[in-house]
């Protein structure tokens, strides 16, 4: 297939910690975005298995939604300013290392075991992801990426309207704003393909004056 323009929208992978029994829940008992699944795990005991300092504040936002939060660290940096703000907001925290998910009769999460041994019940857990733009296919093109702090993910690098390093190309949705929701990914990709559409007006215009006038057409 040939094209003069390429907009980029192939979205990210979530990569979650290495935790067994983790994966099996993901986007069920296992969440990531309180705006998506926030409803849903309201009022449960919620557990969030931290993987960076960021983590910090997506426990505050998840005790918006329950009193039961508890927070494993899992060797991440938790300062005593950070420890005295979980215990002004009921947030217990647990420093023993998590070893494994533990699965209910029914499939369900029933809660963490840690090293230790001590099974603490959890119905939810809340994870932050390495959020990896999906790359596959286009290597060749070479186009741009950052990677954001605190190793939260990978992206295609962009600037106005989703335009790119790379002549031609574009980028719209999760591949560059790891943090778009549904309605952030799609106005971005409409706001890249009228920008897309309003050059290629331009080169069309450019193409036809050219060959009025006897000269070579590009497009
Ligand atoms: C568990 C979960 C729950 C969510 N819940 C919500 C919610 O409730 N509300 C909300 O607003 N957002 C939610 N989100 C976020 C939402 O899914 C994303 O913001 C949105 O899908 C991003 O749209 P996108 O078009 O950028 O990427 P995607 O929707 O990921 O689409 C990218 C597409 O490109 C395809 N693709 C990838 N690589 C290639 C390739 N090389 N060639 C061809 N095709 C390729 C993929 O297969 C995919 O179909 C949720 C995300 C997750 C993981």
């Amino acid at each position: 297939m040939t094209a003069r323009r390429l907009l980029v929208a192939t979205g990210l992978r979530d990569v979650l910690p290495d935790v067994p029994g983790l994966a099996e829940h993901w986007g069920h008992r296992v969440v990531h975005c309180p705006y998506c699944h926030g409803w849903e795990v309201r009022d449960e005991p919620i557990g969030i298995l931290a993987t960076s300092p960021a983590s910090i504040h997506h426990a505050l936002v998840f005790r918006q939604l329950t009193d039961d939060l508890i927070y494993f660290t899992r060797s991440t940096e938790l300062d005593p300013d950070g420890r005295a703000r979980f215990a002004a907001r009921n947030i217990r925290i647990i420093d023993t290392p998590v070893q494994e998910v533990v699965n209910s009769e029914d499939g369900a999460i029933a809660g963490v075991r840690l090293t230790d041994g001590t099974r603490v019940a959890r119905r939810v857990l809340a994870v932050i992801t390495e959020m990896q733009a999906r790359t596959e296919g286009l290597d060749g093109l070479k186009p741009p990426m950052e990677d954001l702090p605190y190793n939260m993910g990978r992206r295609f690098a962009s600037g106005m309207a989703g335009t790119t390093d790379v002549p031609g190309v574009w980028v719209a949705g999760n591949a560059t704003d790891l943090t778009a929701q549904v309605g952030a990914s799609a106005a971005a990709g409409a706001l890249a393909g009228s920008h897309i559409n309003a050059l290629l007006a331009t080169a069309d215009t450019d193409a036809a004056l050219a060959a009025a006038e006897g000269g070579p057409a590009t497009a």
